[in-house]
């Protein structure tokens, strides 16, 4: 999927409101893109594969910050 507005594909999951679940009803879920910050609304599947791909950059982000702690907390 891309941005309507600037063509970009990485979008990040938004916060639901309460006027969005009128769109749950039809399986959309909004995103929100990472470039120009506008947001749409996708299928819901869509949407659960980037708050998946999310997480995983999360934890990965966690992990390593977690191996840079440890890297400069050990005596050289
Ligand atoms: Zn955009």
């Amino acid at each position: 999927m891309e941005c309507k507005l600037c063509g970009s594909t990485k979008f990040r999951v938004s916060r639901l409101r309460v006027p969005d679940f009128a769109e749950l009803i039809f399986f959309e879920y909004p995103v929100r893109c990472r470039v120009c910050y506008k947001r749409e609304f996708v299928n819901i599947f869509t949407a659960f594969r980037i708050r998946r791909a999310d997480k995983r950059r999360h934890a990965e982000e966690r992990r390593r910050k977690k191996m840079e702690q440890a890297n400069s907390a050990r005596p050289a």
